[in-house]
């Protein structure tokens, strides 16, 4: 079904899930929005929310480029998943995340502030009420290692 999308969205609880989904977008070359969110709590300190809505288009960084997917946070979600349960649902947090998911989808599609070039990385802050531009995405290279072009399209099975 994914094949015959312009765009997706993408809003999975975890992190291998997330990088299932963008590994089926890449191949088949569509842009992915991701949006997500959790409550973590540390030790004598109220819990906080944070997430994030992602862009990733082929071509460019990909969630592991930007660091939101890495081997340790893989790692992690075998053993727990947030503070708040398995699947946290804060309403007016998901609100703000999918808000700002559409406003990049409709720019996608109409490119009505003309400047949607490359990959978006935008970072909320629950307990504040504020999404911004990640600090570290200026430092993100543009071009993915990890999605080659000669690996879009079907999987294809090879001799040995
Ligand atoms: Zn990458």
């Amino acid at each position: 079904m994914l094949q015959g999308c312009d765009v997706a969205f993408g809003s999975i609880d975890g992190y291998k899930g997330r990088d299932e989904l963008e590994k089926t977008c890449r191949r088949f070359l569509i842009p992915l929005i991701d949006l997500g969110m959790d409550v973590r709590t540390l030790e004598g300190h109220r819990p906080r929310m944070a997430g994030q809505v992602i862009l990733s288009i082929p071509c460019e960084a990909c969630m592991w480029c930007m660091g939101f997917l890495d081997d340790e946070k893989m790692a992690l979600e075998d053993q727990r998943y947030g503070d708040a349960g398995d699947n946290p649902q804060v309403i007016w947090a998901l609100g703000h995340l999918a808000s700002s998911a559409v406003g990049l989808f409709v720019d996608l599609l109409t490119d009505w502030t003309g400047s949607l070039r490359e990959r978006v990385h935008l970072v909320y802050r629950g307990n504040e009420g504020t999404i911004s531009p990640c600090r570290r995405l200026p430092y993100v290279p543009r071009e993915c290692p990890h999605y080659p072009l000669d690996q879009i399209g079907e999987p294809r099975l090879r001799a040995v």
